[in-house]
């Protein structure tokens, strides 16, 4: 039996132990923070100078390819997709992957500076894409090239996808069947750093009402107008059952309606399109079944594939940033956890009101933090 006192002093050692370990650990990430955040605000920079909207990010894929490969990595490309594994992949351990994505929309109007030429003032990096995705793209690349020349007990696998803005089949699903399998992935998007761990899932459903065209002076013919209006009130007040604490109720609404060719003539056609924000209750093809049964027009769903999201908040990754006094929400945004058959995250740096707005911005204190906690919530983390 130890007695007492020295009890207390071996615990005391421990914890002592232990501080220093978590301090010499925390002393190593604020050096290596200060000598690589300034190459982070650099690619950002060369990022934001390079046009990559959708489908037309070829020159910031190779800028990317060049810089990554700058560091002494392997890269693998297809189409404008980018990524890369860690030097030390062991198919033993579960791989998660740091995803976020280099295209951009077109520039809103109303910027009052050039949207392609970075410019840093009172600590904010403005310009096209530096809040959406560009922070995430260069700190989860700062956390990947750290992360990746150290033991950890999983693999990283690093992706810059394209197409995202666009969910296009191009992007992120063109990739993630030639990858190895992924245990859990980390998608970069402006949401303060905070995790999302459920995410609305999108459907698209053109609905035609048909009828028989005829004189509007004789009140000949079907009217396809009338026959899509009881179709459209049933959108407008039907709530499916199940509700989520993190997503609400799924939301439906007509976005766009046609009909009719003249005033003179009853239309035999009318088509409307109406946009389905799924939550995690509910996958897109039960989502369709159900509105099949309830509508009389004919119904085509574009497709089932950008799928809602959830992760539990047991998971390991999600119990560790609640530890880190991180705050985990349902967002309504689409992101590229969509087209993710594995579970995911969705934590960046900025700020998703500002994403898609004139005089887009980065801070970089947000940069600092985010590489800082990324690195918290990954270190030594094990997955089950
Ligand atoms: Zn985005």
């Amino acid at each position: 039996m130890v007695p007492f006192y020295e009890r207390r002093l071996e615990f005391n050692l421990s914890s002592f132990a232990m501080k220093l370990v978590s301090l010499q650990r925390f002393i190593k990430i604020v050096s290596m923070l200060n000598s690589g955040i300034q190459t982070s605000i650099e690619v950002l920079k060369a990022l934001i100078r390079i046009p990559s909207f959708s489908r037309e990010e070829a020159a910031a894929a190779d800028f990317l390819q060049n810089h990554i490969e700058a560091q002494g990595m392997t890269t693998e490309r297809k189409g404008n997709n980018i990524w890369c594994l860690s030097p030390l992949f062991d198919v033993q351990k579960p791989s998660i992957l740091l995803n976020s994505h280099i295209d951009t929309i077109k520039p809103v109007s109303g910027w009052k500076r050039d949207p392609f030429t970075p410019s840093q003032e009172n600590g904010k990096i403005y310009g096209l894409g530096s809040n959406d995705a560009g922070g995430s793209i260069v700190t989860l690349l700062h956390v990947f090239l750290h992360l990746c020349r150290t033991q950890q007990p999983y693999n990283l696998i690093y992706l810059a996808s394209c197409e995202e803005e666009i969910s296009g089949q191009g992007g992120i699903e063109s990739v993630l069947p030639g990858l190895p399998p992924i245990a859990f992935a980390i998608v970069g998007e402006p949401t303060e750093m905070q995790p999302a761990i459920a995410e609305k899932g999108l459907l698209v459903i053109d609905v035609t009402a048909t009828g028989h065209a005829g004189h509007a002076a004789r009140n000949e013919g079907d009217n396809a107008v009338y026959k899509a209006l009881n179709d459209i009130v049933w959108f407008r007040d039907y709530r499916f059952e199940q509700e989520s604490p993190l997503l609400g109720a799924v939301g439906m609404n007509v976005t766009q309606i046609n009909a009719g060719t003249q005033h003179n003539v009853i239309p035999d056609r009318c088509t409307f399109v109406v946009d389905v924000r799924s939550n995690e209750w509910y996958s897109n093809e039960e989502l369709f079944a159900q509105i099949q049964q309830h509508i009389v027009c004919e119904a085509k769903a574009r497709s089932f594939r950008l799928h809602s999201s959830h992760i539990s908040v047991e998971h390991p990754f999600v119990q560790r940033a609640i530890r880190l006094g991180r705050k985990p929400f349902g967002s309504s945004t689409l992101s590229d956890q969509a087209l993710m058959p594995f579970t995911s995250v969705k934590i960046g740096p900025g700020c998703s009101s500002r994403s898609h707005t004139a005089d887009e911005y980065m801070l970089v204190q947000e940069m600092e933090e985010a590489v800082v906690l990324y690195l918290q919530l990954l270190d030594k983390l094990v997955l089950s």
